[in-house]
């Protein structure tokens, strides 16, 4: 660190006192995300008001100190790991959220949980829909930065859709509102949402009013298993075109399936081993419920090889359970994995599929794919051994390759989880030389000596050729 950095540490220390956490392990446990890849700061921040983070901001700027904010570090894309060392700024403190049950809004400091937030709107009769599967873990301000999706986003839409109002500090520390508590907002800019997705790079949150909608009264799952790749996906974009929007449908491929069912010791669907799968679920009133009931069990006798109801709550979570546990088994297939959340047009479901084929064959790696089939995202996740070099290199090629496809359909390189670090080298395949030139010219616009989260989205980065952190997250599925 340099000699100017440490004198701006020590006056950080004596503006904000306990809340600078300078000590090796405090260090040691914000130098990573879920990407485990290490970058050591030089101190913690942890802000108790939200005016602390418009200190750390006006400080860092004057001795143009690198700052990296921190949500719960669930990203695996890099983008929270300060690797310009530098502080950190972890915002789990501000995790205050307030139901405004008459207007049907949340408003919530940076660090409530995504968990946290469905719960509070929930017990006032309210359904906050964005739903990363990390969201017992990560924080809204985490999510707002990476516009976070889940299985909710074919019909509600993604972290962006609910955001009515952000507030928080720009890059020069200085205190910004974007909107306010109002359901209509025309006064000037609508930097509210360039702010959502920026990755922590022109600003910090502290915090949002979030929308809430009403909380559906009446839920239904069907399991429904098909011959292959091809006819789950087409068969999906049926169910859309007979303008069917399930608040849930979930794709998974053969490997998932059997990953699934390596780890549970259970066939996925009894009777169809290894059968791909589409899991369904419809919510809203009793009666929408249960007149589209009828229209999506006549769609699963013209489509599917076979289909289920669930009969009981259990019966559900046994559906969903698997689901939730395909992730982890993947890691039978190898002991590292590329993760990546692409999103194909749905015009082009079938001939997606057709490519997985001739990528798993060609790579002579595992592929195994799920992902939300009513907004395209995918996670195709590539798995290989970190010691073997042939598979190292399969892998790298076998992603540049997917990325290369995704963009040539139209689709687009991430839907969920960002840029960050580990999709540095693929930004420049979604955007031509006057995209990414807009996008670094408003950076230096909010942040002109460039001290927020600096090195990531812009620099290209091979994030698999750093070492990883043998170490396990409370998250990991493994
Ligand atoms: C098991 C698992 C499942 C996941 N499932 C999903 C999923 O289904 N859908 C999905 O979208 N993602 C998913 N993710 C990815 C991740 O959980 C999300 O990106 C989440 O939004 C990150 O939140 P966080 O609080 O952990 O943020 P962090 O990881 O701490 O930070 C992420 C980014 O946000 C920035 N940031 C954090 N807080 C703020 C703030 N207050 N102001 C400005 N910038 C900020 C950071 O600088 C960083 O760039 C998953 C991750 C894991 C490990």
């Amino acid at each position: 660190m340099s000699a100017l950095h440490t004198a701006a540490t020590r006056q950080l220390k004596r503006r904000l006192g306990p809340r600078v956490d300078t000590s090796k392990e405090g260090c040691w446990a914000a130098s990573f995300d879920s990407s485990k890849i290490s970058f050591l700061p030089a101190a913690v921040i942890t802000p108790r008001a939200e005016a602390d983070v418009g200190v750390v901001l006006t400080l860092a700027n004057k001795y143009c100190v690198p700052v990296t904010v921190r949500g719960r570090g669930t990203t695996l894309m890099g983008s929270a790991a300060p690797v310009r060392g530098g502080w950190v700024l972890d915002m789990l403190q501000l995790d205050k959220i307030v139901i405004d049950a008459d207007a049907g809004m949340a408003h919530v400091g940076a660090g409530a949980t995504t968990g946290n937030i469905q719960r509070a709107a929930d017990a006032q009769g309210w359904f906050y829909p964005p739903d990363p599967s990390s969201k017992e873990y990560c924080t809204i301000g985490g999510n707002i930065a990476c516009n976070a999706g889940g299985m909710h986003g074919g019909k509600y839409g993604v972290t962006r859709d609910f955001i009515i109002s952000l507030r928080g500090y720009l890059p020069t520390g200085e205190f910004v509102q974007w909107g306010t508590a109002t359901k209509k907002f025309a006064a000037g800019f609508n930097l509210r949402d360039l702010w959502i997705g920026s990755e922590g790079m022109l600003g910090v949150v502290t915090g949002a009013v979030l929308k809430l909608i009403p909380k559906p009264a009446a839920r239904w799952t069907l399991l429904t298993a098909f011959t292959d790749e091809v006819a789950a996906l087409k068969a999906a974009r049926a169910l859309f075109r007979a303008r069917v929007q399930p608040a849930i449908c979930e794709f998974l491929d053969r490997e998932s399936v059997l990953c699934a069912e390596r780890a549970t010791g259970k066939t996925v669907f009894p009777g169809q081993a290894g059968r791909p799968v589409i899991l369904l679920e419809l919510a809203g009133s009793m009666s929408e419920v249960d007149d589209l009931k009828f229209e999506v069990l006549s769609w699963a006798q013209s489509q599917a090889l076979a289909y289920k109801e669930a009969q009981s709550r259990e019966e559900v979570e046994e559906l969903w359970s698997v689901r939730r546990k395909c992730s982890g088994a993947m890691f039978e297939l190898g002991d590292a994995k590329l993760n990546e959340d692409i999103v194909v047009p749905m015009r082009n479901y079938e001939k997606f599929a057709k490519f997985l084929t001739r990528l798993k064959r060609d790579s002579k790696l595992p592929i195994p794919t799920f992902g939300h089939v009513a907004d395209g995202n995918l996670h195709v996740n590539i798995m290989y051994h970190r010691a073997d070099p042939k598979e190292t290199k399969a892998a790298e090629t076998a992603v540049q390759k997917l990325m290369e496809t995704v963009v040539a359909m139209g689709g687009a390189i991430s839907g969920e989880h960002g840029i960050g670090l580990a999709k540095t080298p693929f930004l420049r395949l979604q955007h031509n030389k006057a995209q990414v030139g807009a996008m670094i010219a408003v950076k230096k616009a909010l942040d002109p000596r460039g001290i927020c989260n600096p090195g990531k989205m812009f620099d290209v980065v091979r994030i698999w050729k750093y070492p990883k952190l043998q170490i396990k997250l409370p998250w990991d599925h493994k």
